[in-house]
């Protein structure tokens, strides 16, 4: 099949859902690939990397002529969404969580669309699964921007002019995010802390040699759904989980929080309060800022301070190292091929196989996910 990559046109969006790598193998199982030119330039992907691994590059129109399918890093806008060719088949990050409208457009556009947030998490489809590949190096980036904006060091120094102490890092919500923050903060030397809703996440983060805090009582025990992710707790858990970080917050020096539940707004856990407790030079990163932030002061995609506290809402930190997150991404859709193909390289996805039922939206100009029709 023809596969066209375009350039992102999201602001702020610096990735590109194809390497050179992926390009090669793309060929190689034989389909055309077409890219828009500049579309890796941000990803530091020059043009001719592409054109080298076998893609053609050109306009827009001419990428999508004749295109089969769409792989994208996120959903079409308007003005790209009309050019795209009936019955295209369009794999990105969607956000499509309760987002009946979008499915209607896609729908109405003869465009079958499949969501990469809704990869099953199953076993066989850990490999294409982009939530996982993006949130692991978000993890990692934030405690990096921690680093950068918080004015000490990580690491205990013994050194002739003085003792330097070690900075205490408390990440909340301990899913893959989580836990490659745990483990980038323990690296560069900080004293980790770390708190979960879900009991499965209290031996993950033992492992990384962080400490576990907890309100562990009946809730808790019961609070992962069958698919791995948190439910949202109750008013009476969300007060004495407050009670039990305000302590604690009090005394860290820098917070990493990536409390998600899939489709509702990211739970508040820190309030302006517990802010106003934290020692000035503190840094709170929030991973959570486009789903509303896990703090009350946060602001997407600006450092909001307040009484010394810098308190970060990156919305799209895997964007903030667009090489990586790229190869990754391009990755996760190079696995999910095979389950969009016959033998032979043409378009056919496998409507039936579970993972695609989950992830697909629309189908022949009908809105088919149950949560969105
Ligand atoms: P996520 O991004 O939806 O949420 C991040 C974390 O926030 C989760 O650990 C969640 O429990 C936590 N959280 C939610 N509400 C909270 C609250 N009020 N207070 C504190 N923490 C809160 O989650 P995720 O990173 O996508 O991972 C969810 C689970 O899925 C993890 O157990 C992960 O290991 C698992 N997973 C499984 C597979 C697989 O293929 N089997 C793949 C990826 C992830």
């Amino acid at each position: 099949m023809k596969i066209a990559i375009l350039k992102e046109r999201r602001d702020g969006e610096t990735r590109v859902a194809a390497t050179p790598d992926t390009v090669k193998k793309l060929v190689a199982a034989g389909h055309k690939v077409a890219i828009e030119k500049g579309a890796g330039d941000t990803a530091s992907i020059p043009d001719k990397a592409f054109g080298d691994a076998g893609a053609t590059l050109g306009t827009l129109a001419a990428t999508l002529k004749g295109a089969d399918a769409l792989f994208a890093v996120r959903a079409p806008d308007e003005a790209t969404l009309a050019k795209l060719p009936k019955g295209i088949l369009l794999v990105g990050q969607l956000e499509p969580h309760g987002n009946k409208a979008q499915a209607k457009a896609f729908a109405t556009a003869g465009i079958d669309a499949l969501a990469m947030e809704f990869t099953p998490r199953i076993t066989r489809a850990q490999s294409m699964d982009a939530l996982s590949s993006q949130s692991n190096l978000a993890g990692y980036r934030a405690v990096i921007e921690a680093s950068a904006l918080y004015g000490r060091a990580f690491p205990m120094m013994m050194t002739a002019a003085g003792t330097i102490a070690p900075a205490k890092a408390f990440v909340m919500g301990a899913g893959v995010a989580g836990l490659q923050a745990i483990a980038t903060a323990r690296r560069l030397g900080a004293m980790v802390s770390a708190t979960d809703v879900r009991p499965a996440a209290k031996e993950q983060v033992g492992s990384l040699g962080a400490k576990f805090i907890a309100v562990e009582d009946e809730e808790f025990k019961a609070a992962e759904t069958a698919g791995g992710y948190a439910k949202e707790m109750s008013k009476d858990y969300q007060a004495k989980q407050a009670e039990l970080i305000a302590a604690h917050i009090a005394k860290q020096d820098i917070v990493v929080t990536t409390a998600l539940i899939p489709g509702r707004p990211a739970p508040k856990l820190i309030t302006k309060k517990m802010v106003a407790a934290m020692k000035p030079g503190s840094v709170i990163i929030d991973l959570a800022a486009a789903m509303g932030g896990n703090c009350e002061l946060t602001k997407a995609n600006e450092i909001v301070e307040e009484g010394g506290v810098k308190i970060a809402g990156y919305a799209n930190l895997p964007g903030r190292l667009a090489a990586d997150s790229s190869a990754l991404y391009a990755k996760n859709l190079l696995n999910l091929l095979p389950l969009l193909v016959t033998e032979d390289s043409s378009k056919s996805p496998h409507w039936d196989d579970e993972i695609i039922t989950a992830m697909a939206l629309t189908r022949d100009g009908k809105v088919i996910h149950d949560t969105l029709k």
